[in-house]
């Protein structure tokens, strides 16, 4: 059922940015009909890359989820005229730097969590199903928060602790836009780090203190963003959703509710919208969160604010299929869990 790239739309929310936008189709998959992280991490949730354009400059902002997808978005550019691009990897997830290899001639910029990371679950991401073969690494590592151009275009390159400790998000100051990587996701964040939830709080609010006019996320509604984005009580949404997740302790009855009665306040504020393969996140989440499945982080350091660890910590659900067989090296998924 191989047809990668067959139903990827270009969408133009601004003259100046590209946003290749693929999936979120009622029951089509890419990829397999069996379990992979491309279908069920990306593709059945949506999944969107961007390019700033200016003149023959490009910076592409994360290599898409395949090598066809990515050679796609390097035709597209091309065929604008681009001549000079550069590549920022928002962070080290499967679906976010599979097409690395077609940029290997480019600048690859990314954070230094971002190479560690890719670093220690190379192989794993070269043997998953599909397999990222080669892992092209980046060769331009950030030293903290970055300006560039992009032709005239200035971009300010931001370093966060939301959803991954290695996340690297965009502010274009000229446009009053944040390209947001997966640190904010319509409806619900997807969680990877559960015992970081607190320190990802933190960043929230450090974000929304930016107060950006519109923003793009990697995961969200292709109809929102091909008209330009959300708007900030996207952030209010995905705080929202985690503090509610941070409230579980002892709350079994709210654990097991469905995404809609867990946290009908996050739908309340007209951010986001309810879609029913993200009750597979929030299940996973909030198993990840209360220690039901795999190795349970405790509930004690779920809420503590210790600094971040030079590896972030996989959650290691049996069920999770976003990036299934992944961990660090020592952790308690290491071995690669099957998927179920
Ligand atoms: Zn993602």
């Amino acid at each position: 059922m191989e047809n990668l790239g067959a139903t990827m739309r270009i969408l133009r929310p601004y003259p100046h940015v590209f946003a290749f936008y693929d999936g979120r189709i009622e029951g089509v998959r890419a990829y397999s009909p069996d379990p992979n992280w491309l279908d069920d991490g990306a593709y059945a949730l949506g999944i969107c890359s961007y390019a700033i354009v200016d003149g023959t400059e490009a910076l592409v902002y994360d290599t898409h989820i395949s090598l066809t997808h990515a050679r796609l978005i390097r035709q597209v550019l091309e065929a604008q005229g681009v001549a000079s691009i550069r590549v920022l990897l928002s962070h080290w997830h499967d679906d976010h730097v599979a097409g690395n290899a077609v940029f290997q001639d480019c600048e690859i910029m990314a954070s230094a969590g971002t190479l560690t990371a890719l670093t220690a679950h190379r192989h794993k991401m070269e043997t998953a199903a599909p397999p990222i073969k080669p892992l092209v690494m980046p060769n331009r590592i950030l030293d903290g928060d970055t300006a560039i151009q992009v032709g005239k275009i200035p971009v300010e390159i931001r370093h966060v602790d939301i959803h991954c400790f290695d996340a690297a998000v965009m502010v274009l100051p000229q446009s009053d836009l944040l390209f947001a990587g997966d640190t904010l996701e319509d409806p619900i964040t997807y969680v990877d780090e559960p015992a970081r939830l607190k320190t990802h709080l933190a960043d929230l609010a450090r974000m929304a203190s930016w107060n950006a006019g519109r923003i793009l996320p990697n995961h969200g509604r292709a109809d929102i963003i091909a008209a330009g984005g959300y708007d900030a009580s996207f952030i209010d949404a995905t705080r929202l959703y985690v503090e509610k997740l941070l409230s579980l302790q002892g709350e079994t009855a709210l654990a097991a509710r469905a995404l809609q009665s867990f946290a009908p306040e996050i739908f309340a504020t007209g951010a986001v919208t309810y879609f029913a393969p993200y009750e597979n996140v929030h299940r996973r989440n909030v198993e990840a969160v209360t220690g039901q499945a795999g190795a349970p982080p405790s509930l004690v350091s779920l809420t503590s604010t210790a600094s971040p660890p030079p590896e972030c910590w996989y959650g290691s659900s049996a069920t999770s299929q976003r990036h299934p067989r992944r961990a660090l090296p020592g952790t308690s998924d290491g071995d690669g869990r099957p998927v179920t």
